[in-house]
């Protein structure tokens, strides 16, 4: 008898689902994963047959998915989570967030931030995030150190914070940040200008060279505000889809968080780019900015991902009630029970979510050859018990506390719903720390 291949790790699950064309689902499957990498998928008869495994994770009422891909957030902010609540966008922003961003944004703010973000976010099976905010290095080596992957934007805006004071600092700051994380495994840096309001023409195209010359993603928020559309209007006499379009800024590398308010030439415009969006269904409801237009844009062939958008504005950093809160919310809108089905609900919460940050080819799928993003469901729970679909399952009743297992790029984060390459009690005293700073009243618990 052949000798079985020796490799690190097989994960063994009831249901495998790869999220591939056809929505396949292996029952009684398993992944083979080596070097970080998914050798192959299949049933766990024939991959046990084949492989010698170091390690067996996974097993019987079991679900293995793609690790989910939240498309735009502000992951430090988990900091400012309930700081200031039920606002208007602009007042919550001009009188709350950017006062406490430009007094207590730093290094040290971001690094502790950034590693309480990620220990929620991997304990709800997110394996990816694209992040728009401040000090990127401190960023990089937090989300490292937790064994996540990120995109991480520089963020650039036209007015001076914590971070820098001119476009020029800004851009000079962006510049030595890609050089410095482009070759990352786990880190792909991006350019991050922060709105049509907040950055003129000049500097979004200046964005807009850049993302060229080092070819890296650009991450924005657009049209999240009617009040934004009406500004943009009276600024360029044009509404924001078609303002960028007019200055040459839309293409696949874009990802466009919220896109709510559009008209249709603005999904046309969207969908013949292929500049992909990120919908941000529980920031949108909370802060009463609107329904973004998800059916439509899905219909003219737009690809929708999901956001959290930080969670000083949602407040959670959880797709898994993204998927299942826009799934119903379009339903209800649309009048049709039939739209953003769970099939399509999970697919844009991992396939689709990779390619709009443009590592298609690296995450979001189970597939030979891409990395080893993986979440292990535990289904042994009341709520999701008997199963008749899985899908149905995960998009409508999973909840995060029910994620068991998380690999990023081969490497075990989470183990039996505990965070395994930190301590998660000394994350969140560090937290407890910076809150007690930041809180109003400092002699309050
Ligand atoms: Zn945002």
């Amino acid at each position: 008898m052949e000798d079985k291949r020796k490799i690190d790790c097989i994960v063994r699950a009831d249901y495998v689902l790869p999220m591939d064309d056809s929505f396949t689902v292996l029952t009684d499957g398993a992944v083979a994963v080596d070097k970080g990498k998914v050798i192959e998928a299949g049933p766990y008869e024939e991959i046990s047959g084949r492989y010698a495994p170091e390690e067996s994770l996974g097993g019987k009422n079991r679900a293995l998915i793609p690790g989910l891909i939240n498309t735009h957030t502000h992951a430090a902010m988990v900091s400012f989570r309930g700081l200031a609540d039920d606002l208007p966008l602009k007042e919550w922003l001009e009188q709350h967030i950017w006062p406490a961003e430009a007094k207590w944004l730093s290094p040290e703010f971001i690094s502790d931030s950034i590693e309480l973000a990620c220990l929620e976010m991997l304990k709800a099976g997110i394996t990816t995030f694209n992040d728009m905010y401040f000090f990127g290095d401190a960023a990089g080596m937090a989300t490292k150190k937790l064994g996540m992957r990120a995109v991480l934007g520089a963020g650039i805006v036209d007015f001076p914070t914590a971070a820098a004071k001119t476009a020029d600092e800004y851009f000079a700051k962006a510049e030595e940040f890609v050089k410095a994380w482009k070759e990352d495994e786990l880190i792909t840096p991006c350019a991050a200008p922060h709105a049509l309001y907040t950055c003129s023409t000049e500097t979004l195209r200046r964005a807009r060279r850049f993302a060229d010359r080092f070819e890296v993603p650009i991450h924005l928020h657009l049209s999240e505000t009617e009040w934004e559309v009406g500004e943009i209007i009276s600024r360029y006499g044009k509404r924001p889809v078609e303002y960028l379009d007019r200055i040459g800024f839309l293409d696949r590398r874009v990802v466009a968080a919220h896109c709510v308010w559009l008209d249709d030439n603005e999904i046309k415009l969207l969908a013949k780019s292929g500049a992909g969006v990120s919908h941000c269904v529980e920031s949108n409801l909370k802060l009463a900015s609107g329904i973004a237009p998800v059916v439509k844009m899905l219909k003219a062939g737009v690809k929708v991902s999901f956001g959290t958008d930080g969670a000083a504005s949602n407040n959670d950093l959880n797709i898994l009630s993204e998927m299942s809160t826009a799934a119903k919310l379009h339903k209800a809108v649309s009048g049709d029970p039939t739209v953003l089905d769970a099939r399509t609900a999970l697919r844009m919460a991992t396939r689709w979510g990779a390619e709009v940050l443009g590592l298609g080819d690296i995450t979001g799928s189970i597939e030979e050859g891409k990395a080893a993003d993986l979440v292990v469901l535990n289904l042994e729970k009341p709520h999701l018990t008997p199963i008749y679909d899985i899908y149905s399952h995960i998009a409508y009743s999973l909840r995060a506390s029910d994620v068991e297992t998380v690999m990023v790029g081969g490497r075990v984060s989470v183990r039996d719903g505990r965070l395994c390459c930190g301590d998660e009690s000394e994350i969140m005293e560090k937290a407890r720390g910076w809150g007690r700073k930041i809180r109003k009243r400092p002699n309050d618990l």
